[in-house]
């Protein structure tokens, strides 16, 4: 049994490797098998301070006091933070604090509750 995987134009089960290329012989369409089986996308893990994985409408602690950029508000340590959003980027939570509004934290300055 071939454990390669369907031609992605015709679903032809009779595809074989060349290399790292696969080839269907059905249709001639070639593809890369490394692209076929590469991690599928949101497999991203984020991680808090202490190692717990972080998930979409978590609730978290601040570890530390933040400032603001461009206030002079400070996100106190302690401070809960109710249904996070992961996002990409330096600053990977989005959330939305009591008194303050929408503002991104980072990953390694909270903790899960
Ligand atoms: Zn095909």
């Amino acid at each position: 049994m071939s454990t390669l995987p369907p031609c992605p134009k015709c679903n032809s089960e009779y595809t074989y490797e060349d290399g790292t290329m696969l080839i269907c012989p059905e249709c001639a369409h070639e593809w890369s098998a490394i692209a076929a089986e590469a991690a599928p996308e949101g497999d991203k893990v984020i991680k808090d301070s202490v190692g717990n994985v972080l998930q979409d409408g978590d609730t978290i602690t601040v570890i530390k006091d933040l400032k603001i950029k461009g206030s002079s508000l400070v996100v106190k340590v302690g401070t809960k933070v109710k249904n996070i959003r992961l996002v990409d980027g330096d600053h990977d939570i989005d959330c939305k604090i009591d008194g303050i509004g929408a503002m991104k934290l980072k990953s390694e300055f909270v903790k899960k509750v």
